[in-house]
């Protein structure tokens, strides 16, 4: 063969100026791309040596050298090499026809930015930063001869024999001016070491090894321990010390993914915000933002994803759309979830300990997705106010007679209000709840089963705390007792929107309570979250006096003797300790409040 030249095609001379200018940020990534062909072709070489004899030489190694006078970058490998007849097919036809399809979808798209994400340019990304590009090439058949391609445009190029010694691919890049920054030893570790450092094969800067690690993920699960995976997860992100889970994901069909997912340990609330995500394709890194891979709830997640299927180049928008991508993604959840319910069935105890820390990815995961609410709901928990974990099954059938499918429920910040107090005094169960996200939980879980209702534990007097046995005798005036501390209250404490009423209430440590309905409550947190100023949810309130309360009776015993004003300081500090223990007091209020604790024990002492 003589020299031979062409010319590739005619809507490719506009092409790299394209290239250039939409991956300038990216640019980096043209090593990749060729250090990801010499491992293919390592590879090939590799399964063919199992059936094949050729002439084995060296071990398999990819060598990156650069000379900075001639300004040039080599990669070489030991692959599988071309042969004259495979540089014209594979690279001016197949990879000038990615070129050309690019160029179609560019002209047409109303998205540029995310068609170029997605294109494999593979090899002539390399144009992207070298004036002339030179392929030195020898296949590992014995009857074909080297040869050497070259082209300074990426559009026309020549084709010639050469003597070659070994079998294998040499690239050499003449970088342009812009791209100097890569010859330079650190600078190509580094990016070997980004995105490349799972590959099988030794990758060599200038004699030195850039990449170490096997990928994990590769392994069979059952050839790996937890230090295993505890490792490796430090590898990965350093100083993160033992994660809470890990999921090791390994499909073949009907889609090919493998990766291992942790679940950290949440030093800062912040950290879920991160990219923890690492998408690979055949162990060759290719962005930690793979969160679009995942829906939103497992962003917290860190860890490895390989999907083999999938361009090199993605994109997000491309990630959005793609229908493997779903799949992948449901494969994802369902796999967090069953290793959840398996935890919890395994382990309970420690299941239990970690709780605090991954409830709020569980219940917003259930919230925002029904499969992961299908495949999860046997664990979830709560926290009962008999200092217990339990699942709601658990509680529902603990209290179903005194209950009838309510679940009663209180804010863990009020575990110990009055009304807590007397609710577990008169031998009443309710389960706890995180005030971030339970408004929103408890109501979708009542959505799922229409047979459970939640009621907080301050949403009425239950007749199970109230002393049926308390007697009611009438005076002359055909007045109860209770009758009276009413009216002594109601003269007291004038107020909009306050309801006043008198119960014998089981315990008589707890003076005052206050009740809002169930409905009013949540209608509104909905509207103003559960940390809104007190103040709109007392616009409908019920004040409950204890008639067994001996501070109760005594004040409406004593308010007659006393002088207008003091009796209406003391029924207002009566209404201020139910106001308190329902943490419903503004600053200005406890101000108040705290004032006129001050006087009264002044007048005590
Ligand atoms: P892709 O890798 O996506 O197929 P490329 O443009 O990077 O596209 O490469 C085109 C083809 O050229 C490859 O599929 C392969 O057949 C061949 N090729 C590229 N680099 C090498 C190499 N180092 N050794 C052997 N063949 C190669």
């Amino acid at each position: 063969m003589s020299t031979e030249s062409g010319k590739i095609s005619v809507q490719t001379e506009n092409i790299f100026p394209i290239i250039k200018k939409w991956l300038y940020s990216e640019k980096d990534i043209f090593l990749r791309e060729l250090i990801s062909n010499s491992t293919d072709a390592i590879s090939k070489l590799k399964k063919i040596a199992l059936t094949e004899s050729f002439e084995a030489t060296e071990d398999y190694k990819i060598k990156i050298t650069f000379d900075q006078e001639k300004r040039t970058l080599s990669i070489e490998d030991n692959g599988i090499g071309m042969s004259a007849d495979e540089i014209k097919k594979y690279i001016n036809q197949i990879a000038f026809s990615g070129a050309e399809d690019f160029i179609k979808k560019y002209e047409n798209a109303d998205n540029k930015a995310g068609i170029i994400g997605h294109f494999g340019l593979g090899f002539y990304s390399s144009f992207m930063v070298s004036t002339k590009v030179v392929i030195e090439t020898k296949s590992y058949k014995k009857d074909e001869s080297a040869v050497k391609w070259e082209s300074e445009s990426g559009v026309e190029f020549q084709l010639s024999k050469i003597e070659k010694e070994n079998r294998g691919t040499k690239i050499t890049l003449f970088l342009d001016s812009e791209s100097g920054e890569y010859l330079d030893k650190w600078k190509l570790k580094e990016l070997v070491k980004k995105y490349c450092d799972f590959l099988p094969v030794p990758i060599l800067v200038e004699e030195e090894e850039a990449n170490k690690k096997t990928p994990l993920w590769s392994s069979s699960p059952s050839s790996l321990k937890k230090e295993d995976y505890n490792e490796f997860y430090n590898y990965l992100f350093p100083f993160s010390g033992e994660p809470h889970f890990y999921v090791h994901l390994n499909v073949d069909y009907p889609f090919r993914l493998q990766g291992i997912l942790y679940f950290p340990k949440l030093k800062h609330e912040l950290d879920a915000a991160k990219n923890g995500i690492k998408l690979y394709c055949n162990h060759v890194f290719v962005s930690d933002e793979a969160n679009e891979l995942v829906p939103q709830f497992l962003t917290v997640l860190k860890g490895t994803i390989d999907i083999p299927d999938l361009p090199l180049n993605v994109s997000r928008s491309y990630l959005q759309t793609d229908p493997l991508v779903k799949k992948i993604s449901s494969h994802i959840i369902k796999k967090i979830a069953d290793r959840l319910v398996d935890d919890f069935k395994k382990d309970r105890d420690a299941f239990e300990k970690n709780w605090d820390e991954i409830s709020l990815f569980v219940k917003y995961g259930i919230i925002s997705d029904e499969k992961f609410y299908d495949a999860a709901k046997p664990c979830i928990l709560f926290k009962s106010s008999n200092g217990n974990f339990t699942t709601l099954e658990e509680y529902l059938e603990r209290n179903k007679e005194k209950n009838e499918n309510k679940v009663f429920y209180a804010p863990e910040v009020e575990s110990s209000s009055s009304m807590m107090e007397l609710f577990k005094s008169s031998g009443l169960e309710a389960v706890l709840v995180d005030t971030r996200i339970d408004s929103h939980f408890i109501q979708f879980l009542e959505g799922k089963n229409s047979e459970v209702k939640f009621q907080r534990v301050d949403s009425e007097i239950t007749d199970q705390v109230v002393d049926k046995t308390a007697t009611n005798i009438v005076d002359e005036n055909n007045q109860t007792e209770s009758d009276k501390i009413l009216e002594f209250f109601k003269s007291s404490l004038t107020r909009d929107g306050l309801e006043i009423k008198v119960e014998s209430l089981k315990s008589g440590e707890v003076p005052s309570l206050i009740i809002l309905p169930e409905y009013m409550r949540r209608i509104t947190e909905m509207n103003l979250g559960m940390n809104q100023d007190k103040s709109a949810l007392l616009k409908n309130h019920t004040l409950i006096l204890n008639a067994n309360s001996k501070l109760v009776r005594n004040a409406y015993q004593k308010s007659k003797g006393l002088n207008p004003e003091k009796a209406n300081l003391i029924a207002e500090h009566i209404y201020d300790l139910a106001r308190v223990s329902s943490k419903m007091l503004s600053d200005s209020e406890m101000g108040i409040f705290l004032k006129r604790s001050t006087s009264i024990l002044e007048d005590l002492t």
